[in-house]
């Protein structure tokens, strides 16, 4: 890694960081939980953080993400108005902290936490940045799943049949799509996002090439009725996600071949490669640039891996 880009790898990281942090740090006080019906017996809420989906029935409740602990009781609250009944499993579509956050509490109300097997790993151990080198301790033991799977495994409640399916490292190297299968419908966590340019935690294993191949794998399961519930965002359908998929395929198709021209990062970044994105996806967290310098990043790396 050269200094330069070291130096945007560490900008790009702080700036996700920050993003967090900012939202961790807001009231959550005056964060509102609301509710959106997806399908039959299935919802959404929003508060702050990820998505929460929710199926609901005489079997029990499940519930997809926590978003952030001082939110629980308020979460817990938006469920209990939807059913009354008991939360029986709390899947995590991955580790991070605006989806998982509220674990502890959710296992105390007696949920069983359900990830993908990379979740419990990377929540027991002390985790270190690899780009501002920041150690963060392991989770609370309360926070780790204790049901967890390799490729995928199914729920059936409530006539529903849920599977849950990992498919390549995305996001993170534990993403987790949960299908509800009769019903059409899909959680994606942040394989799926709509407030711009999606983050690639290489730290906690993502890449950009199995966020792509991902997405193509799901959109081969999907069709014009399927409803998406994104990591972030409204409820989208398929072609939303075609739309997000392609263009994520023409940012890293161009970077790569720029690369294999033998340009240098600095040389990429002034190609204009994400302009005609910019004016919807530079409202994000993560400027045009500095996903190409993420990019980058993981295509040189991949190649290195590949020369091993
Ligand atoms: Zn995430």
């Amino acid at each position: 890694m050269t200094f330069h880009m070291t130096m945007k790898y560490i900008i790009l990281l702080s700036l996700s960081l920050s993003f967090h942090i900012t939202i961790a740090q807001q009231s959550f006080d005056s964060v509102m939980i609301t509710t959106e019906k997806v399908k039959d017996n299935i919802y959404f809420l929003r508060g702050a953080g990820g998505n929460i989906g929710v199926l609901t029935g005489k079997d029990g409740t499940i519930v997809i993400d926590d978003q952030f602990a001082p939110l629980s009781n308020k979460i817990n609250g938006a469920i209990k108005t939807i059913d009354p009944g008991e939360i029986r499993f709390l899947i995590n579509t991955h580790l991070h902290g605006d989806h998982s956050g509220g674990n502890e509490n959710f296992k105390r109300m007696g949920a069983t936490i359900v990830a993908h097997e990379t979740v419990r790993e990377r929540m027991s151990k002390e985790s270190v940045n690899s780009g501002t080198k920041e150690v963060s301790p392991p989770r609370d033991k309360d926070a780790w799943p204790v049901v967890t799977f390799k490729n995928t495994i199914n729920i059936h409640l409530n006539d529903e049949d849920l599977e849950l399916i990992h498919l390549d490292p995305a996001h993170t190297d534990g993403d987790v799509a949960v299908h509800f299968k009769k019903a059409n419908v899909y959680h994606l966590g942040d394989m799926f996002v709509t407030y711009g340019y999606p983050f690639i935690d290489y730290g906690n294993g993502g890449s950009i090439n199995g966020f792509i191949s991902s997405l193509d794998k799901l959109l081969a399961m999907m069709d014009g009725n399927t409803k998406i519930i994104p990591g972030h965002g409204d409820l989208c359908t398929m072609a939303d996600m075609k739309l997000f998929r392609n263009k994520l395929a023409d940012i890293r198709d161009q970077v790569a071949a720029a690369l294999k021209k033998g340009k240098k990062p600095e040389e990429i970044t002034g190609l204009g490669i994400t302009d005609k994105y910019e004016a919807e996806w530079g409202k994000g967290f993560i400027k045009g640039k500095d996903f190409v310098l993420l990019i980058v990043e993981d295509i040189k790396r991949q190649q290195t891996a590949a020369r091993k």
